[in-house]
């Protein structure tokens, strides 16, 4: 496997059997093993065909470097995260993909804080993988492998003691939890039947193939949700992705929201009982939260677009509340990560303190349209793009922490990023109105269009 880095924005990923072979996990673990120095590992990994190949593969590098392994199974990603604080481990090995098609797997590496590794730790692993300084036990000092059975126990446990359990019991919700047979359903419906809930599953067996719905819950993916909601009456519909750290909410009406709205509505409640706390979220995120904000006494924190980011940040400036548009919510005092479970509890909780529906509670936020495009760009242009972009727009109000984001006066603003997986850049629109959007995203498609073709004539 040629690779100069092994870890990508969301740890190492690719396809089983391909770039993720047994042989390959086994050196990756040699690597994490001598990183963490003899320390207690948990690991843990979700339900793809390949989990448990990998999975013991890992366990066998760990263990053959002086680990301690505690494994523990299928696990919802944060639930693993959430072990690795509770039984003071060293560091925990998640092997997934999250939200990726079903031929690809993943490691993710947490350190003892159960938050991924931060970029210059990663570095340090890459470092012993690729220069092969693995550190490899004597035959005395290999590690042992114990079970830990009730991880899931002591997670869904710890997410119920940050809402009012009581107040949710009273209003007997009827929930239809949608895990499109991912790892979520081995947490999230005991988690609502436990706080009183009636709850309907939708491929809730995990199986690896993922034959119920695509692993990532796209709206486009969660229209038989959206219809059982309303065809069973039910008060919410939550559908997760493939390791269940992100939630998208359908309403009671069928309505399917995207990840934005419903961290608006958290932010929105959490600083009505916290103003003037910031909240962590990436340049990506809508307008709405800045609104949400600006309205509750808030502040914002802008970062650049990935997960680890946003934790990372959050430990740093002590904040308790993060988010992504893509459903990830980031709860610190439980902990501080995406955590599909903590957000459906964080989204109850709200509705039975104000005795809301979801569409009332999500209908009182503003409305804005997001309009996508992208324009081809050679790889080695993007950099010099991003420079001729800059300059052009300097005068405008403009944050270039991750591309370039330009807000308006009229609260509309545009993000222009290069991909990092292909040689495009993608622009994100979002206005007030439809049509306004579409003009920003045609004005900067052609700006973009234009310094390409200038810098391919230098
Ligand atoms: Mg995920």
């Amino acid at each position: 496997m040629k690779l100069k880095r092994l870890f990508g924005t969301n740890g190492i990923r690719g396809v089983a059997n391909r770039e993720l072979t047994p042989e390959f996990a086994l050196e990756v673990a040699y690597a994490i093993g001598t990183f963490f120095g003899k320390g207690k590992i948990i690991i843990g990994r979700d339900g793809r065909t390949s989990g448990l190949m990998l999975a013991k593969a890992v366990n066998a590098g760990l263990t053959s470097t002086g680990c301690q392994v505690y494994t523990c199974g299928l696990v919802p990603t944060p639930a693993l995260q959430y072990a690795v604080k509770h039984y003071r481990m060293d560091g925990g090995v998640m092997i997934t993909a999250s939200h990726n098609p079903p031929q690809y797997n993943g490691i993710k590496v947490m350190a003892r804080d159960g938050v991924e590794l931060p970029r210059e730790k990663e570095t340090k692993i890459e470092d012993i993988f690729f220069n092969r300084k693995f550190q490899l036990a004597e035959w005395n000092a290999i590690g042992e492998a114990y079970s830990i059975p009730d991880v899931i126990e002591v997670y869904v446990k710890a997410v119920k003691k940050h809402v009012n359990t009581a107040a949710i019991r009273e209003k007997h919700y009827k929930v239809v939890v949608d895990s499109g047979n991912g790892v979520g359903s081995m947490a999230l419906p005991k988690l609502l039947r436990e706080m009183g809930c009636k709850v309907l599953t939708l491929n809730a067996n995990v199986d690896g193939t993922f034959p119920g719905r695509p692993p990532e819950p796209r709206p486009e993916n969660l229209g038989e949700l959206a219809s059982i909601v309303k065809t069973v009456k039910a008060d919410l519909g939550v559908a997760l992705d493939g390791d269940a750290d992100r939630a998208i909410f359908v309403d009671e009406k069928g309505q399917i929201h995207w990840g934005d709205r419903s961290f608006a509505l958290v932010a929105k409640h959490f600083l009505m009982k916290k103003p003037k706390e910031t909240i962590i979220t990436p340049i990506s995120s809508s307008q709405l939260i800045k609104d949400v904000a600006e309205e509750y006494g808030g502040k914002i924190l802008w970062t650049r677009v990935g997960s680890i980011t946003v934790s990372r940040t959050m430990l740093k400036t002590k904040s308790d509340l993060g988010g992504e548009e893509n459903g990830g919510i980031f709860y610190a005092p439980h902990q501080p990560v995406r955590d599909g479970a903590m957000t459906t509890a964080l989204v109850l909780n709200i509705m039975a303190q104000t005795g809301k529906r979801l569409s009332e509670l999500l209908g009182e936020l503003p409305t804005y349209y997001i309009e996508k495009g992208k324009v081809e760009c050679p790889n080695e242009l993007k950099q010099k793009l991003l420079v001729e972009l800059i300059a052009k727009v300097k005068d405008l109000n403009v944050d270039t922490i991750d591309g370039v984001k330009i807000w308006f006066e009229d609260k509309s603003s545009i993000l222009i990023r290069p991909s990092g997986t292909e040689p495009l850049y993608r622009l994100y629109a979002e206005a007030k109105t439809k049509q306004r959007a579409i003009t920003l995203l045609k004005k900067y498609e052609k700006t973009v269009r234009a310094i390409i073709r200038k810098l391919c004539f230098q």
